[in-house]
């Protein structure tokens, strides 16, 4: 039998880009002295290869790269050099060599007593931190050194500023509390055998269970699960749902598999990922290239492990197996809430404005629905192929029918545009509702909407996002604006445990108001303090991850 290591048709394979292969959180740190400290922390060269994660998992037994991380970060930050203010949270122990070194000096103890941050002299509408994104930070462990950490790690040091909690509090949110790396063996339809680095990353479990989307994607990485992640918890918190963060994927292109393959690689990615999910515990949902399918595969495949079914495992299911109604539009709908909110407080119509919207998949296809609904009008979409413009509007019923097909591209009547013209098309609404790192340092200058609304997870680099704020467009951020799917998600999952259902308007109502009262906090603090909205949108949401934390305290 073939055997191929990494991504079918993508060439990607481990040696080019090796999967962190372990667990990583604050919990699974072994302590000085700890009886596990000898034992051997890699998985190559173990019989059993990376099937021995999820039994590593339950014994706790997992600490990752720890020798080698620690000491090339020992080498390359001799302890005189090391930021003696940025202390490092996930400490990263040499314990194989029977020595223990921590990338930075631990916090102060609690007795030691808690300081405040003092409240900055710097401009408070500078949204983010400007420590750049682009460059690598050799403050963080390489598996979590990734440009999209990176932006969500500036994001929350930025609005830290702001957010008066506690440095012990801000430490323990800056990392995540636990991740799982899995390889997924799959039999191809070819009869070969294909093995795809699949990740869970779980960012806080202080408020509530984790709670976030499954990717299948070429670019999936560890370091992109956490800054996913954190966003998920910063969400859950401003929605005050009683959730965490979390967010994985699989590094594959589901565009090259067959249903029978995607089917193959979701029970056996559920099954990798029993230790840690659980309708208490964690819960996955759809995201990009995922879908009510897949929700129902894994369902299914958790359900088989524990003996009945467990609709509550999953959101964002078929009907028929305790899905929601208004779930698989949530998103698109709750982008459009919070843009109509935003527009009436801006002092603007919605009627008329001209719309683009980048990404025509779950959330952008209903987002442009729902502006023409509500007769704004939109001039431009597009999908991973380019973009289609008509000056007098889309006949979006028309690329509904394209997108089933294949693609929206010649659309008839349309002008064809790629990706990189369509987010600079002249508009007052730009939605962006593709991927992450679309406006960036490179074309924030010539993005020219007056609104521009984060229906996707981190769309905006943290250097676009200064631009933005300088030119003065106002920036609707991704962990307000397309709260709305993880919001249904909840109430499925609330459904799903009382097994009670609710009707469309019950839950359309119940989705308006807590869009809106969320957007109030949100704009009420941002004209309050003077804040960007993503900055009083985070510290919001900070502050209340953050009493939580100080109530419960640091466990032991
Ligand atoms: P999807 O796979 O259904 O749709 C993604 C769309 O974007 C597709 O039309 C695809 O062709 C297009 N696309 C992908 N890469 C592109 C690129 N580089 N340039 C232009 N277009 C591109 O995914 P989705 O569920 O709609 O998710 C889109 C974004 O919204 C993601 O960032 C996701 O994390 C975020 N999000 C989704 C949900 C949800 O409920 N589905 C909830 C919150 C946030």
């Amino acid at each position: 039998m073939k055997v191929t290591k990494g991504i079918r048709n993508a060439r990607l394979t481990y040696s080019a880009a090796p999967p962190a292969c372990g667990i990583l959180g604050h919990q699974l740190c072994v302590g000085e002295g700890s009886e596990k400290g000898e034992e051997e922390r890699d998985c190559e060269g173990r019989p059993d290869g990376p099937a021995h994660l999820a039994r590593d998992l339950a014994d706790e037994r997992i600490d990752p790269g720890a020798e080698n991380v620690a000491e090339d970060e020992e080498e390359e930050h001799p302890a005189a050099d090391r930021p003696p203010e940025r202390p490092f949270a996930l400490r990263v122990e040499n314990v194989a060599r029977g020595g223990r070194r921590s990338f930075h000096p631990a916090l102060p103890s609690p007795q030691a007593g808690e300081r405040k941050r003092p409240r900055p002299a710097k401009s408070r509408l500078a949204p983010v931190s400007s420590a750049p994104a682009t460059a690598p930070r050799p403050d963080l462990p390489p598996e979590l050194d990734d440009p999209l950490f990176r932006t969500a790690l500036g994001q929350l040091d930025g609005a830290l500023d702001f957010a008066d909690v506690s440095d012990h509090a801000a430490e323990v949110l800056r990392f995540p509390e636990r991740a799982l790396a899995v390889s997924v063996p799959v039999h191809m339809d070819d009869g070969s055998l294909s093995v795809f680095p699949g990740y869970r990353v779980q960012h806080s479990s202080v408020l509530g269970p984790t709670k976030g989307g499954i990717r299948y994607d070429i670019a999936v990485t560890l370091g992109e699960c956490a800054a996913l992640a954190m966003w998920m918890t910063w969400k859950c918190a401003l929605l005050r749902l009683p959730y965490g963060g979390a967010k994985g994927g699989i590094r594959c292109d589901p565009r090259a598999l067959s249903k029978h393959e995607l089917e193959g690689l979701t029970r056996r990615f559920t099954s990798d990922l029993l230790p840690v999910i659980g309708p208490q515990r964690d819960i996955p949902a759809p995201d990009m290239a995922t879908d009510e399918q897949t929700m129902a595969w894994m369902m299914d495949t958790y359900s088989m492990q524990v003996g009945h079914a467990v609709p509550e495992i999953v959101t964002g299911k078929p009907l028929s197996v305790g899905g929601s109604v208004l779930r698989p539009e949530a998103t698109g709908i709750g982008v459009v809430m919070v843009v109509e909110g935003a527009v009436g407080r801006l002092g603007w119509k919605l009627e008329g404005a001209r719309c683009v919207v980048q990404g025509f998949g779950k959330v952008g296809a209903v987002a442009a629905h729902e502006l023409a609904r509500r007769r704004a009008q939109v001039i431009a979409v597009s999908d991973i192929q380019g973009g289609v413009h008509a000056d007098d509007g889309l006949d979006l019923g028309e690329l509904d029918r394209l997108h089933r097909a294949g693609g929206i591209a010649g659309a008839e009547g349309t002008r064809p545009l790629t990706n990189a013209e369509i987010l600079e098309l002249p508009c007052d609404i730009l939605v962006l509702a593709a991927t992450e790192r679309q406006v960036t340092e490179e074309n924030a200058p010539r993005i020219a909407a007056r609104l521009v609304a984060e229906g996707a997870n981190g769309p905006t680099t943290l250097e676009a996002d200064e631009i933005l704020a300088e030119r003065g467009i106002t920036v609707l951020p991704d962990i307000l604006t397309n709260a709305g799917g993880v919001a249904v998600s909840y109430f499925e999952w609330v459904q799903d445990i009382q097994r009670l259902f609710w009707t469309r308007e019950e839950i359309r109502t119940r989705l308006a108001d807590l869009m809106g009262d969320a957007l109030d906090r949100v704009w009420t603090l941002s004209e309050s303090e003077g804040l960007s909205l993503r900055s009083a949108a985070l510290v919001r949401s900070i502050r209340e991850v953050a009493a939580a934390l100080e109530a419960r305290g640091i466990h032991p």
